[in-house]
């Protein structure tokens, strides 16, 4: 069965599934990314995508560890100038190589070499409690996390679930996910924004149709 998390990687922290997004139009709603390591490109980029940014120095980044998850808030995360800008080259790795695959086209050798290189560091370690509950050992450094996403990157294009990776059905719409659905018929980012939209241009349509008689 295929699990709402795509590695043991992150297996032993509580990450957050789902990512509560804003539309343009103001819409509320949640995507289930299917993977940890995508949620990092839903904090923004570069081009188009630097509209969205939400990370903007290192506290920023620290902020989104937390909120998603990977870290707990007391377990104390320092982030450095230089682990931050490794935080924007990953993001563009994560970007490139999700696209490269969804496209069905070679990885770039830069993106590989970034994610390589970041998963050769060491991860966010496991901590076990003595009543078996499992928790992060902390403080935690910004390479360790650096290292967490890029490690959760690689299982991720380079196994099974790397054929599930998708882009939104919608022509206005990049949000990418993995379907983690066991019939792997999911078509939108959520049901909520790009399905509804989907269903009020179909009404739309044979509206007019049944006009036009
Ligand atoms: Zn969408």
């Amino acid at each position: 069965m295929l699990d709402a998390h795509v590695t043991s990687y992150s297996g032993y922290m509580s990450a957050r599934s789902t990512v509560p997004m804003v539309s343009r139009e103001g819409t509320r709603f949640s995507v289930a990314t299917g993977a940890v390591c995508l949620q990092l490109i839903y904090t923004g980029g570069a081009g188009l995508r630097s509209k969205w940014e939400t990370l903007h120095n290192p506290a920023d980044f620290a902020d989104w560890v937390i909120a998603a998850g990977l870290v707990e808030a007391k377990k104390g995360l320092v982030v450095t100038d230089a682990e931050f800008e490794s935080v924007w080259i990953l993001r563009e790795a994560l970007w490139e190589s999700a696209n490269s695959c969804i496209d069905g086209v070679p990885l770039a050798r830069s993106a590989v070499g970034t994610l390589n290189r970041l998963a050769a560091q060491p991860d966010v370690a496991p901590r076990l409690s003595r009543n078996g509950s499992v928790s992060v050992h902390g403080p935690v450094a910004g390479s360790q996390v650096l290292s967490t996403i890029a490690r959760d990157a690689i299982a991720l294009f380079g196994g099974p679930l790397a054929d599930r990776l998708k882009r939104c059905a919608a022509d206005d719409c990049a949000i990418l996910f993995v379907d983690t659905s066991r019939p792997g018929g999911r078509r939108w980012c959520a049901m909520s924004r790009c399905g509804n939209r989907d269903k009020v241009r179909n009404r739309r349509r044979l509206e007019k149709a049944d006009a036009g008689r």
